[in-house]
């Protein structure tokens, strides 16, 4: 894609007049700034949607999305599990930065007492000092707020909250059986997940067929309220993480099961919001972009979801863990039908919605994320030149370019121990998009630059205290002690 660009091109857009053109997105609509929407699926492959491949779920509301707008190929989620791939989209940052990454227990548990830190920017807390109305809707995931207030949403720039503090797995019931959340005959009474409504438990256990289809009621309501403008919505789907439940109406419709059921639930629901977005008037002022926070979960069996023609999936740093759908929409200012092959990464929403939003980028700290606007606006290439791949607190790969090299691999969930490699693995995955054929023999050129640019990555890394050890002591654990 570089190719069809001016060199001058290039370096007009690095000096700076990629912001002007933001500037300008600001203003279409006339109105002014843009509303912002991130939808989040939850565990959903890059191999799970109509539009990247997938024979028998059927996805027409986000196929129609990417015809009307942009569609990724090589767009990452900054984290291999959930709670650091939130933390990453929310504060752009690698979750090493911010101690939301932990090599043993991976994810927040439920009784766990740390969180992401209250000296931590989100996208939420820069937009609603620009004046904007901010709701996250569904899992959070970044610290347990029963366990400590602190780690509500609404004290990280979230004016309104409705769904589940943590994964719809975390609180099984005595009656759940081995294996429960593989299984496709769910039952009510394995779990008793807690649903809140800003700070207050408003059902527990929730009623996990009811979810998407509330997440969707609770966020068509948040776009009629503050249909004025502007705001920000952060979507984040409970589902298809296990176990999957879907409502009645979806329940037993797909060709791919249960799992294709809840699928499709949930391209449903972004139907309902883009419908919602043209009936107030919506559509040329807001951008929305559709993706998922980590890969298929392959050990939950038929519940787990397809990384497509990627090798791996959720929670390994193989290109199906954390290379994710991902579409933009913003009508007259994304434009219509294009598939890009840019590198991009959910850190990057942190940026470029601030600078859509005018607002200040905090400059007393790394920011990971880049602005997309050029890629979005198809005025020129991605700014991002190199991802990083971490697995837990470890940089276990990096891509530049086509190529990718794993100096550690591991599978996503099995008992093995980390394998290092040296010289690493090298891929190209333009060829090789499963990652099986190792090329590090014949570019050493290419090793040694990723490499170098591995280095100039950790000397910025500074590891911030990890908030996913430490577990709640006396009387606020008993309520955890059936776990
Ligand atoms: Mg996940």
């Amino acid at each position: 894609m570089k190719g069809i660009f001016t060199i001058l091109e290039a370096a007009l857009i690095a000096a700076g007049l990629a912001g002007a053109h933001a500037a300008q997105g600001r203003e279409a609509g006339g109105t002014n700034p843009p509303n912002v929407i991130i939808i989040l699926a939850d565990d959903l492959g890059w191999g799970d949607l109509g539009c990247y491949g997938h024979p028998s779920i059927h996805t027409p509301n986000l196929d129609r999305m990417a015809a009307q707008g942009m569609r990724f190929t090589d767009f990452y989620s900054a984290g291999e599990v959930c709670t650091p791939s939130r933390a990453a989209l929310l504060t752009g940052r690698y979750p090493i930065r911010s101690g939301m990454c932990d090599d043993k227990y991976r994810v927040l548990r439920a009784n766990a007492a740390g969180g992401l830190p209250a000296q931590e920017v989100t996208i939420a807390q820069a937009l609603k000092r620009s004046g904007y109305a901010t709701a996250c809707i569904g899992k959070w995931h970044l610290g347990n707020y029963v366990n400590d207030p602190a780690h509500s949403p609404r004290r990280h720039g979230f004016d309104y909250y409705f769904g589940l503090p943590h994964s719809n797995d975390m609180n099984p019931t005595p009656a759940a059986p081995r294996n429960a959340t593989q299984r496709l005959d769910q039952r009510a009474e394995w779990w008793a997940a807690p649903l809140f409504r800003n700070e207050q438990l408003i059902e527990e256990p929730a009623d996990q067929t009811t979810l998407t289809r509330r997440y969707t009621g609770e966020a068509v309501k948040f776009i009629h309220e503050h249909r004025g403008g502007p705001f920000f919505l952060y979507l984040a789907h409970t589902f298809p993480h296990v176990p999957l439940f879907a409502s009645d109406k979806f329940k037993g419709q797909s060709r791919r099961g249960l799992y294709g059921d809840v699928v499709e639930e949930i391209d449903w629901s972004t139907g309902e919001v883009l419908e919602a977005l043209r009936r107030e008037g919506l559509d040329g002022n807001t951008l929305v972009f559709f993706t998922s926070d980590n890969g298929p979960w392959l050990t939950q069996n038929e519940a787990g979801g397809s990384a497509g023609p990627l090798r791996e999936g959720k929670g390994s740093t193989w290109e199906g863990g954390m290379r994710e759908p991902g579409i933009a929409r913003w009508p007259g200012r994304v434009p219509a039908g294009v598939v890009t092959h840019e590198l991009a990464c959910t850190m990057d929403l942190f940026t470029t919605s601030l600078k859509l939003a005018g607002a200040k980028v905090p400059e007393d700290r790394i920011i990971d994320g880049v602005d997309l606007a050029p890629v979005l606006f198809g005025l020129g290439p991605s700014q991002r030149e190199v991802f990083f791949y971490y697995r837990g607190t470890r940089l276990y790969a990096a891509r530049k370019g086509p190529y990718k090299a794993h100096w550690i691999t591991r599978s996503a969930y099995g008992p093995d121990s980390p394998v290092v490699h040296d010289p690493p693995l090298l891929f190209n995955l333009g060829h090789d998009a499963g990652e099986r054929f190792d090329v590090a023999a014949l570019h050493p050129d290419v090793v040694a630059d990723l490499a170098a640019e591995v280095q100039r990555h950790l000397a910025t890394v500074k590891p911030a205290k990890n908030q996913l050890e430490e577990t709640v002591r006396g009387e606020a654990a008993r309520k955890y002690s059936r776990d």
